[in-house]
């Protein structure tokens, strides 16, 4: 077989581009991408060869090897891991095969400042070694093969795959480096940057001078060492290594459990949100070890999917080595270990919840942990504990305790507004009731909270209630004195009866009902959902996953205190409905429908009607 050239997938083109064009400021993070590499590769063959010990050919030591050339300006890494065969290196060095990436990619903006922050927090992993070299050889053998590749790309565009003989298992990387990176062949160099970057990896690194081998990094697990030898640096570094991230982590929880069953975790919460948290096929990110092997990066036993954002590795003392990737289902070690892990990380939370940057946490993961709320049925309670919401009463976060606190007198319920965005929630005409008598409205405005919400029901003794909902009686709750006083002057409502049957009659089947509201006091009209009905902004959110393709007809609600209102029931009550009586029914109706963040039922009919009634007003 010949040589064979192809191009880069054009994503990884774009990529490209940008590692050589700006990512200059930290180039030396390059070695740590292809040391953390050549790690995983160890770790892979080292899992393989419990079930298939002949895959390891007599050599089961594991090392990564650094050998600078200053005469021929090259940089060789070199690792006796897995390999990679023909279709390993094409695939995984010419394409980004990670959910969701491409699309991520996809977003890049053209502006290198922007886009290197973008990339920043995605990592680019194997490319990187192009912000030093100016062309990259990979020579590789996987375990069990004969016969070896060897890539080759100068990272403009294609890069050419041909068959080698006499390579050794594993891979090697040769870098030319670009003119000016001649430190990188320098030993004291390559020693501090694995020592800052790389000390945690557990596979020796081993530097090759003059033909003399010499460790440069601790070459221990990480996670085995006591937690007062581990500075922040190095939990860091494990953490971008373990968990192929580039920010900080927010928190860290290291400790070993023992007792019944005895494992170690080493977690992280990241401190910024991963691109492919919402992405349905996210992989969970806890790397599961049995005594220091690695078995899987894909153990979705580990932890349930609300704790999704946690990094990290659990390392177990309890199950067999040659555990297979179908036995970890089920399995009951493996189940204590995940009721230990979710107890910790949750237990941490809680503990951070009460330090100032607990916001950082829950802006970037509240929604994910929400989903909790309604999985994990027994940990409910304390999830809620956890969780913090934004209210009418001001702009910071709360908890359900202490809304519960500031109930009013007479109030029965503590009331919630679900919808899309704060500023828009915040105005919704439904709350003017409920800001007239100062009583303070939980905001939701994640899409998971129309589903913990119902599930849930209430908070310890009080019931949750949409302030939305038709069974909304807030006359038991006497108003603060100022907030009574502001209140548009209560003129005895007129009667009522003939313009609820003129709506009703002209929105015949659009409409589930007409009532007088009293929630509203500024505005004329709003939409609510009848008691046990599906909440309005549940069906818009399932209308836009076209889970759901008709709508269902709601409550009107009028204002029985409005100007607009009152003249109009005077007017039908002493004259009868008149020829514009639909037209009012429909304006009204498309007014609620427009602040629920509806369009109008027919927009051509509406800017019609709204026309024909400004019109006749001049
Ligand atoms: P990531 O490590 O996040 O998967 P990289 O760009 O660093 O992304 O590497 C891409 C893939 O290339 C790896 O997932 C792995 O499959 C493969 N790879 C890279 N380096 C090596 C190596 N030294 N040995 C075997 N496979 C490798
Ligand atoms: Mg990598």
């Amino acid at each position: 077989m010949a040589e064979e050239k192809r191009a880069f997938q054009a994503e990884v083109a774009k990529l490209l581009d940008i590692v050589v064009h700006s990512l200059y400021s930290n180039k030396e993070i390059f070695l740590r991408e292809l040391v953390s590499n050549a790690s995983d590769a160890c770790d892979k063959l080292r899992y393989a060869a419990v079930t298939q010990p002949e895959l390891l050919d007599g050599d089961g030591e594991f090392r990564i090897r650094l050998v600078p050339d200053k005469a021929s300006r090259t940089l060789t890494v070199i690792d006796n891991g897995i390999g990679m065969n023909h279709d390993d290196l094409v695939d995984n060095l010419g394409t980004i095969a990670r959910s969701g990436t491409a699309e991520y990619l996809k977003g890049l903006s053209g502006d290198a400042a922007r886009d290197v922050t973008l990339i920043g927090q995605f990592g680019v992993g194997f490319y990187s070694a192009y912000m030093v070299a100016e062309k990259v050889v990979v020579e590789s053998r996987k375990a069990g093969d004969a016969h070896g590749w060897r890539w080759e790309s100068d990272g403009r565009g294609e890069f050419t795959v041909s068959p080698a003989d006499g390579i050794a298992r594993g891979a090697t990387l040769i870098l030319s480096l670009r003119e000016g990176e001649d430190e990188f062949l320098e030993p004291a160099t390559l020693r501090r940057i694995v020592k800052r970057y790389s000390d945690h990896i557990a596979i020796p690194v081993v530097l090759v001078e003059d033909g003399k081998d010499e460790t440069v990094n601790a070459a221990s697990a990480l996670w085995t060492r006591a937690k007062a030898d581990i500075t922040p640096e190095q939990y860091k570094e494990f953490y971008h290594h373990v968990s192929h991230a580039f920010d900080e982590p927010w928190h860290t929880i290291h400790y070993k459990a023992e007792g019944a069953i005895e494992y170690t975790g080493l977690l992280f919460v990241p401190q910024s949100k991963p691109f492919d948290i919402f992405h349905p096929d996210r992989k969970q990110h806890v790397k599961l070890y049995v005594k220091r092997v690695f078995i899987t990066d894909d153990c979705a036993e580990l932890l349930p999917p609300y704790l999704r954002f946690v990094r990290g590795v659990v390392d177990s003392q309890d199950l067999p080595l040659n555990i297979s990737r179908e036995m970890l289902q089920h399995n009951p070690v493996l189940a204590k270990i995940k009721h230990g892990l979710v107890k910790r990380v949750l237990s941490e939370l809680k503990k951070k919840a009460a330090e100032p940057d607990f916001a950082t946490f829950w802006e970037t993961f509240g929604a994910v942990l929400k989903e909790g709320i309604y999985e994990d049925f027994e940990r409910r309670d304390d999830i809620l504990e956890i969780c913090r919401f934004r209210t009418t009463a001001g702009d910071g976060w709360t908890t359900l305790d202490e809304v519960a606190g500031r109930m009013k007198d007479g109030q029965d319920a503590l009331y919630y507004a679900t919808g899309d965005q704060m500023e828009a929630l915040k105005k919704s005409p439904q709350l003017e009731g409920f800001r007239a008598k100062g009583i303070e409205v939980l905001l939701f405005t994640d899409p998971v909270d129309e589903f913990w919400v119902p599930a849930v029901g209430k908070w310890k003794d009080k019931e949750l209630r949409s302030v939305n909902s038709s069974d909304v009686d807030l006359s038991a709750v006497k108003g603060d004195e100022a907030a009574e006083a502001a209140k548009p002057e209560a003129a005895a409502p007129a009667d009522m009866d003939a313009l609820i049957a003129a709506l009703k009659l002209a929105l015949d089947g659009k409409v589930a009902d007409v009532r007088t509201s009293e929630r509203l006091t500024e505005s004329a009209v709003c939409l609510v959902a009848e008691s046990g009905q599906m909440s309005i902004h549940l069906e818009k959110l399932l209308r836009a996953h076209r889970q759901m393709d008709s709508e269902m007809p709601r409550v009107l609600e009028i204002n029985p205190r409005h100007a607009l209102i009152k003249g109009l029931a005077a007017r039908i009550k002493a004259a009868g409905a008149a020829a514009d009586t639909e037209d009012m029914a429909f304006l009204l109706y498309d007014q609620a429908r427009i602040v629920e963040g509806e369009p109008p039922l027919d927009a051509a009919a509406f800017s019609k009607r709204l026309a024909a009634v400004m019109a006749r007003g001049l």
